[in-house]
């Protein structure tokens, strides 16, 4: 390809993360030394909360320490080697929450960014400052700048904010839906609809479809820009066997009424030629049985390995998804 190809994702944390390297490492293998002009990425910032006066952004700082190569790979979240002194601190104190952790690297990440939004910048501001830290060799987006984090609304009509329900409850207090309060007057994030309708590829990582990209999908314009761009939409199973890889992402999928399937994630997200958004779906090898029924979704399936276990598994995903884009 003489021109670099423009490569969107639209990604969530752990599983997003993972896919973004391999997408990376992908562009990388075509020869592509500059990759942070080719590989945007929108991230959901759904997961996002204010806990003793900082804001944490969980799946933005996921998808940074990984592309910088800093995160805790083993733990799933956080920084490699980061100590615990100032949480210990915060719990003596009665501050925050007990159940839940702040590594002392995280929480100069969280001071960082907080003091720049009191200073009156944007969430993407923030995010395009933070980017200059580390060769990340992709451009971050927030979804949007509007404060729209992810509310679980329980059968009895209690309401948790979703880091709650995820982290402190693991997910076994039934949804009864899942909500983003502010998400109706909020707009994507400056640079995201340019990006994606330049793209030559917008791909959907293998991210949790409810409360990952669920929530991008929710900001008003998104699906639209999605829906009208030139380029191919591909999308990749979170779902493995009929089973998801990591986490509690078949409560979500149970909860919204959707089983937890490659095929039923692939009719969720729906056929563009059908009024939803995807051209082509990558399912796994443990699933090449429904890709007929992806087929009768109109989404054309692609059946590969999609373990990103490893470097080699994450790069061999993000060359299949270019490929099915003709990349
Ligand atoms: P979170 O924001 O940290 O919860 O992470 P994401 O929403 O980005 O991704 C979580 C999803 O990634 C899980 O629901 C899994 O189904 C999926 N996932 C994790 N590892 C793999 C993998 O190796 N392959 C595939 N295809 N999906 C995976
Ligand atoms: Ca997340």
């Amino acid at each position: 390809m003489s021109a670099a190809p423009r490569v969107v994702v639209l990604a969530g944390g752990v599983g997003g993360s993972r896919f973004v390297l391999g997408v990376r490492a992908a562009l990388r293998a075509r020869g592509l030394a500059d990759t942070a002009a080719s590989l945007t990425v929108v991230v959901n910032t759904g997961d996002d909360l204010w806990l003793s006066g900082v804001r944490l952004q969980p799946d933005v700082d996921s998808i940074t320490y990984a592309l910088a190569g800093v995160n805790d790979a083993e733990r799933g979240w956080g920084r490699r080697d980061d100590s615990e002194r100032v949480n210990r601190e915060l719990q003596e104190w009665g501050a925050g929450w007990p159940w839940f952790t702040l590594g002392d690297l995280d929480l100069g990440t969280h001071l960082a960014r907080t003091g720049w939004l009191r200073e009156g910048l944007t969430p993407t501001q923030v995010l395009e400052r933070m980017s200059h830290r580390w060769d990340l060799g992709a451009r971050l987006l927030p979804m949007t700048d509007a404060e729209a984090d992810t509310v679980v609304v329980l059968g009895d009509g209690t309401r948790l904010h979703f880091q709650e329900w995820w982290t402190r409850h693991r997910a076994t207090l039934a949804p009864a839906r899942f909500e983003n309060p502010g998400i109706d007057a909020a707009a994507p994030a400056p640079g995201v609809t340019g990006a994606i309708a330049a793209a030559d590829v917008v791909l959907l990582a293998p991210s949790n479809p409810v409360v990952s990209i669920g929530p991008i999908l929710a900001v008003p314009g998104m699906r639209e820009a999605v829906r009208a761009t030139a380029a191919p939409v591909v999308g990749v199973s979170p779902i493995i066997g009929g089973k998801v890889v990591r986490g509690m992402a078949d409560v979500c999928l149970t909860a919204i009424g959707v089983e937890t399937s490659a095929a039923a994630v692939a009719g969720l997200y729906g056929a563009r030629s059908a009024g939803g958004l995807l051209d082509a779906w990558l399912l796994a090898e443990e699933d090449a049985a429904l890709a007929d029924d992806v087929a009768g979704r109109g989404i054309r399936p692609l059946v590969r390995p999609l373990w990103m276990t490893d470097a080699a598994g994450q790069a061999a995903l993000g060359d299949a998804a270019l490929v099915a884009a003709g990349i």
